[in-house]
């Protein structure tokens, strides 16, 4: 007998019918004699949904309430499953985040889970029951209710199955699993058999939402095994492991994009000590993450330009808080573009290869295809490009790093 924890993902659970298989899935786990701890998300769209329907009523809602609004998504869904699996003569329970104590901190929207109470869950499954829980909820100490960023199932999927030593997370998508770029823009993408934690954090971090990039630090921690894939077919997935030996080989072996960053430019700031702290110490301060971060000389002596990228959902805000900076700083004009991608090849045998970068610059130059920004670490390239190339550059980058032929140890 095994503990399994099986998350199903938005699509997953789109519609009844949907809802419906997945039940019979879950059933058919049970049935096989593990215990099932079962973490749902909401229905496909219904998430959007419910940010779009907070921002017809203001332009920066209120963080906290905007928690309780989205939040209601999983609510819907794991009633609407426990209900099924019941239905079919099994006995199941659901349960919101608070109500099994998924601590979090109190950063509404992104909040960082501290603990799980497992024991309900342990009790629960002692009696033969299938556990259903919300993902991407939690409470604060103040009893609030948070959300823990968009994709943020995953990371209660694999939190509880580091809370309960479960022997796998199973994330269950609408993909056959991890592929070297998304198969659903890039035909050629190729799915892989294993990914170290280190190459799937990177991917994560750089935009493949198959999996939410702190469900991988999770899983990484505590030394999860996840298995990514399909509810729609029984095809083995993609395992999420430690790091194997063979990895390493690979120089680049995925591309990844993210269409969620904006850029602000401050054009005409006083090029003097303590300029750049006072532009990013309110940003951090209103806990928004900066990532690309640019400084070029203006036309003017004495001047600098500084551009920056920051995550959509923060960009109202972080607009605001500049213009007031730009104004105290005396920096004349701010200009906001939120038509970026930003495209990244990533892999870890990049660090002892020279000409990775040139390599990439010149793919991307031969489809006309101009760079904005370029930021690199040791072993992942990224560029911001217009929005609108973003399909092209990741199909031109995954052809001219031959990602649709096999690694070394997957030939075998
Ligand atoms: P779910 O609703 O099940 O959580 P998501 O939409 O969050 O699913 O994540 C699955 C999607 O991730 C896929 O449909 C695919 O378009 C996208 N994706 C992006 N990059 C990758 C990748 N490298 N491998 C697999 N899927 C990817
Ligand atoms: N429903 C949330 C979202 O759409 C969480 C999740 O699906 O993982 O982001
Ligand atoms: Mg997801």
């Amino acid at each position: 007998m095994a503990l399994i924890v099986q998350k199903y993902g938005g699509t997953s659970v789109g519609n009844v019918e949907r809802i419906r298989n997945v039940a019979r899935r879950v059933v058919r786990t049970k049935g096989a004699g593990h215990q099932v701890v079962v973490v749902v998300s909401a229905m496909a769209g219904e998430t959007d949904r419910l940010l779009h329907l907070a921002q017809e009523v203001t332009r920066i809602p209120d963080e906290r309430e905007l928690d309780v609004l989205v939040s209601t998504g999983e609510q819907v869904s794991v009633a609407l499953l426990a209900m099924v699996i019941k239905s079919m003569g099994y006995d199941a329970k659901s349960y919101l985040g608070f109500q099994i104590k998924i601590a979090t901190d109190s950063a509404f929207g992104k909040a960082r889970i501290s603990s799980i109470d497992s024991e309900k869950i342990r009790s629960d499954l002692d009696r033969g029951r299938i556990v259903v829980v919300a993902g991407f909820q939690g409470a604060d100490a103040s009893d609030n209710i948070t959300t823990l960023g968009r994709g943020g199932s995953d990371t209660t999927g694999v939190a509880i199955a580091a809370a309960l030593h479960a022997d796998v997370c199973e994330i269950y998508t609408d993909v056959d699993g991890v592929y070297t770029s998304d198969p659903n823009i890039c035909p050629k993408a190729r799915k892989l058999s294993r990914i170290s934690y280190d190459e799937m954090l990177e991917m994560a971090s750089l935009g493949a939402k198959v999996l939410q990039i702190r469900s991988v630090e999770f899983a990484k921690r505590y030394d999860v095994p996840i298995h990514v894939r399909s509810s729609f077919n029984d095809h083995a997935g993609t395992w999420v492991c430690g790091e194997e030996k063979e990895m390493e080989q690979v120089v680049v072996s995925g591309v990844t994009y993210n269409k969620n960053e904006a850029k602000i430019e401050l054009m005409g700031v006083p090029d003097v000590p303590g300029i750049a702290a006072r532009i990013f110490k309110p940003i951090a301060d209103a806990n928004i993450v900066v990532d690309m971060i640019i400084q070029t000389s203006s036309a003017e002596k004495g001047f600098a330009d500084v551009a920056f990228t920051v995550p959509k959902s923060d960009f109202a805000r972080t607009l605001q808080i500049v213009q007031d900076a730009a104004k105290k700083i005396g920096a004349p004009e701010v200009h906001a573009n939120e038509d970026i991608a930003k495209v990244s090849i990533i892999g870890v045998g990049m660090r002892s290869h020279s000409n990775v970068a040139a390599q990439m610059f010149s793919a991307l130059a031969q489809e006309g295809i101009n760079i904005h920004m370029i930021s690199t670490s040791e072993i992942k390239i990224s560029c911001v490009i217009d929005s609108k190339y973003t399909e092209l550059a990741v199909r031109a980058l995954h052809d001219a790093f031959e990602l649709d032929k096999p690694r070394v140890a997957e030939e075998s």
